[in-house]
């Protein structure tokens, strides 16, 4: 799939704005140029009409901006938007964009989020995930994860407020790159969004938890925990194998401790497989330990596979037992239903599709 790679140029993105050398020599030029990437969101050096002709064509001989190309965007009824992006290899990739709704989410209106892929495809197969279904096939570079949110910006008209790890990929299993990213995207010589806005989503890797931790910023981390017990989460997520939950758990608090911060588990709500009162009551002990709130999420169905998402009653009697137990746990009506907005749904129906490049 990367056969194609080294016969890009490289995207200029993937050397930090630190420490860009431009021919000009002229340090405003540097702060000129970050203005046209990170607060006009342009896509070609040539739109950067107050730098010097010259000093255009030199870039571009040198170097790629936009590192996505939108190929599609889907939207949904909710005005949730759903972008599919080619990279310059030709893979495919998707990111969504979700306005916050201001009366049911609490915020100021005109929030908006972005779920954000790191890979392209994922090496962990989850059970219940479109994303793994056709394995790993590359990481992405740092310039085309934080392309992901200058593309979206372009096109949403102005920056995300919020960015989650959530799309396609394991974000740990690609952490050098992320990290890059994370740099570019919160640093003020970046696009300057704050650390406390960004979270890294995880099946699960408890290492890469801990090596995450020592990481300076107070971005937050969402834990995809989807079971309380081994026994559960075995059957369902074939990273527990190498990381089990007494693996798991003690690296979450390992973050939770350096950061201080509060962390998040996600739990899909799979149908007679995890909701029932006893795996919630496992949860509810995990919750307390590491003082984590929970997200519980009705699954968001995948074609060709068989799970399905649990009745009303049965998701009200599982969020009950958090409720008795005084931990946090919210039921999260996932956004984009009708637009596969669950991450590589998209992706996947394209490539059934053979519309891939
Ligand atoms: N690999 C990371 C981040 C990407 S997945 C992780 O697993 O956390 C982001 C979230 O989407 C995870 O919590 C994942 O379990 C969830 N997810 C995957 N498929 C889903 C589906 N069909 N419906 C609802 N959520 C899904
Ligand atoms: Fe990969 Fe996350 Fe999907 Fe699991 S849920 S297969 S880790 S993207």
């Amino acid at each position: 799939m990367s056969g194609n790679l080294p016969t890009l140029k490289p995207l200029l993105l993937d050397t930090p704005p630190g420490e860009w050398k431009l021919s000009s020599g002229e340090p405003w030029r540097e702060k000129q140029l970050r203005e046209w990437i990170f607060q006009r969101f342009v896509s070609s050096f040539e739109e950067m009409s107050n730098l010097p002709a010259a000093l255009r064509a030199d870039l571009a001989a040198q170097y790629r901006l936009a590192a996505v190309e939108p190929l599609k965007i889907q939207g949904s009824a909710d005005t949730t938007r759903k972008i599919l992006w080619r990279l310059g290899d030709g893979s495919l990739l998707e990111s969504v964009l979700i306005p916050a709704n201001p009366s049911r989410d609490g915020h100021r209106s005109g929030r908006l989020t972005l779920c954000v892929s790191s890979q392209v495809g994922c090496a962990y197969g989850c059970r219940f995930c479109a994303s793994g279904l056709d394995g790993w096939r590359r990481n992405l570079t740092a310039a085309e994860i934080v392309g992901q949110v200058l593309g979206a910006a372009k096109i949403a008209g102005c920056r995300p407020d919020n960015l989650v790890f959530m799309g396609m990929g394991e974000p740990l299993a690609n952490l050098p790159r992320v990290r890059a990213a994370i740099e570019i995207l919160t640093s003020p010589e970046g696009l300057g969004i704050g650390a406390r806005h960004l979270t890294v989503s995880t099946s699960g890797l408890a290492p890469q938890i801990e090596e995450l931790a020592q990481i300076p910023g107070q971005f937050r981390l969402a834990l995809s925990l989807h079971a309380g017990t081994d026994e559960t989460r075995d059957k369902i997520m074939p990273v527990n194998r190498k990381y089990p939950l007494g693996k798991l758990i003690p690296a979450c608090q390992t973050f939770a401790r350096a950061k201080r911060k509060m962390i998040t588990f996600e739990y899909i709500l799979l149908k007679d497989l995890n909701d029932n009162p006893a795996e919630a009551r496992a949860v509810v002990r995990h919750a307390r330990r590491l003082h984590a709130k929970v997200n519980l999420i009705p699954y968001n169905t995948v074609e060709g596979l068989p799970y399905e998402r649990p009745g009303e009653p049965a998701i009200r009697r599982f969020q009950q037992v958090f409720r008795e137990a005084g931990v946090e746990a919210t039921v999260r009506r996932e956004k984009g239903h009708d637009i596969d907005a669950a991450c590589g749904q998209l992706r996947l129906r394209q490539e059934k599709a053979g519309l891939t490049a």
